[in-house]
């Protein structure tokens, strides 16, 4: 039996993959994207690099610094924007997708090609990596990293059309999966989301600048200005004027919808809605599809707040804190490997115990992945004198893995592949378990429910319906390894 000690929520969760921020136009644009990775903090914990540009000497100079760690460790010294000259930086904070987490795959990513030289960050994955590097590699190209962003680089500077833009187009056209892109040239910058749009992206104006979330945007001082659309390729250049292309032709947009659920920060803005008010809503459409007989709500902190407010308000049963999160233990620099990921489970969580003790309670937390999270906080809350405990869950059962850059277990560890509703309730030893239906997700996000016909969102690791085909994993390649080589962290 696992013990009821305090634990780490974050290790029981999917995990956003990247975040991404681009600045031009703007005094210390270094400075100002490393404030912006700090606000997209939470979509990649592992390590943050940022790459500048400056037009003055020479026709321009790239200037560069990467580090495993957060924001702060890796630019926290006075000094640390010193060698990161220039009014244009795009900067990326990741957890090791695709590739493995070596300094190596520490993007942006930068190479020098024949039009000069060329700068990508890249949130999501490309799920026919292993296939196109092979194709690259038998052809003679040499990669540097491991990571499948680099297959961008390679097809750009393969490409047979003449003008970077060309080529950038023609690479994106073979690629397949999800991607959100600030990539940087002398000439300014360039953004892209794939064509389905699965992963944020975001543009404000000071300078202007362009960032996977809203909240990066506000904390920099930044007006929101609108979304990149699906399959839209901005040009900004250092006049500050955009040039927007369509490439790909019209696609139906399929929009991750688990970033409404808990990637995004709850005061972003994501396809103008609130992501916010849309998780109350999600807990709203819980209360009705799953009511509860309990005195009290309590959330699973932070991610399950806004859905148990919304629950609450829904059903009258009120509110309360039965659980709180330490303000002083900070979400410690989190390495890909089990025995690093567990090392920091302790300290966070207690049970609030005078107010759970001889209560019937409703607990909501957004997700149930592995479900040993969920079984040590029933758990916790039945150490602490609970009556009854009503587990109720934000989104329906994740039954399938994410190959859109998303750090999910394999399927044959996720709780919902394994079990039925019952079991789970089992395993997690709840008086009752529900999850949020799929058509109420849907109806939270502002649609009717879901058109099995015509999805509006990526939904796959709920239906397993994937948008795009999945061509490495079809082959039955290795997607978290792209090369022979195996990358250690210091
Ligand atoms: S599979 Fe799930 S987590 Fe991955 S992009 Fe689709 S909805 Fe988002």
């Amino acid at each position: 039996m696992p013990d009821a000690t305090p634990w780490d929520t974050d290790s029981d969760h999917l995990r956003e993959e990247c975040g991404i921020f681009g600045v031009i136009g703007a005094k210390d644009a270094a400075a100002m994207t490393a404030l912006g990775l700090h606000a997209l903090q939470h979509r990649g914990q592992e390590a943050v690099g940022i790459v500048s540009f400056d037009a003055g000497q020479h026709g321009g100079e790239f200037y560069a610094h990467r580090g495993v760690g957060h924001v702060a460790q890796v630019f926290g010294a006075p000094d640390a924007f010193a060698g990161l000259g220039g009014a244009m930086a795009s900067g990326h904070v990741r957890y090791s997708t695709t590739g493995g987490a070596g300094l190596r795959n520490v993007q942006p990513l930068f190479a020098d090609l024949a039009s000069g030289g060329f700068s990508i960050a890249h949130n999501g994955n490309i799920s026919n990596a292993m296939a196109l590097k092979a194709e690259l590699v038998r052809k003679g190209s040499i990669f540097q990293s491991t990571s499948d962003t680099e297959v961008i680089i390679h097809l750009v500077a393969t490409s047979r059309y003449p003008t970077l833009l060309d080529r950038f187009v023609d690479a994106l056209r073979m690629v397949e999966g999800a991607y959100a892109l600030i990539c940087m040239t002398a000439e300014g910058i360039i953004t892209c989301r794939d064509p389905l749009g699965i992963r944020p992206l975001v543009m404000g104006r000071i300078g202007p600048k362009e960032s996977s979330e809203t909240v990066a945007l506000d904390v920099v001082g930044a007006d929101f200005v609108r979304q990149i659309e699906p399959g839209e390729l901005v040009q900004v250049g250092h006049d500050g004027v955009c040039h927007s292309h369509r490439p790909f032709g019209p696609r139906a947009p399929r929009p991750c919808i688990f970033e409404h659920v808990y990637f995004s920060r709850p005061d972003s803005i994501i396809d103008s809605r609130s992501v916010y008010e849309v998780r109350k809503a999600i807990g709203v459409e819980l209360a009705r599809e799953a009511p509860a007989a309990a005195d009290i709500v309590v959330p699973v902190p932070d991610s399950g707040v806004p859905a148990a407010i919304g629950y609450a308000q829904q059903s009258g049963i009120p509110f309360e804190l039965g659980i709180i999160r330490s303000h002083y233990v900070g979400r410690t620099f989190i390495q890909p490997s089990d025995g690093a990921r567990h090392a920091d489970v302790k300290r966070k969580h207690n049970a609030n115990r005078a107010l759970v003790a001889g209560k019937r309670i409703v607990l909501i937390d957004d997700s149930i992945v592995r479900g040993t999270t969920s079984l040590k906080i029933v758990q916790m809350m039945r150490d602490a004198g609970a009556a009854e405990v009503h587990f109720r869950v934000a989104s329906p059962p994740t039954e399938h893995s994410c190959f859109y850059g998303v750090d999910t277990p394999e399927r044959d560890k996720l709780l919902a592949a394994r079990m039925d509703l019952a079991a789970m309730a089992e395993y997690i030893q709840a008086d009752s378990l529900a999850f949020v239906s799929i058509d109420g997700l849907y109806r939270a996000v502002g649609e009717a429910g879901r058109d099995g016909g015509k999805p509006a969102y990526c939904d796959a690791c709920f239906t397993g319906e994937y948008p795009t085909r999945l061509t490495d994993f079809s082959a039955r390649a290795q997607p978290d390894q792209l090369s022979l080589l195996v990358d250690k962290v210091a």
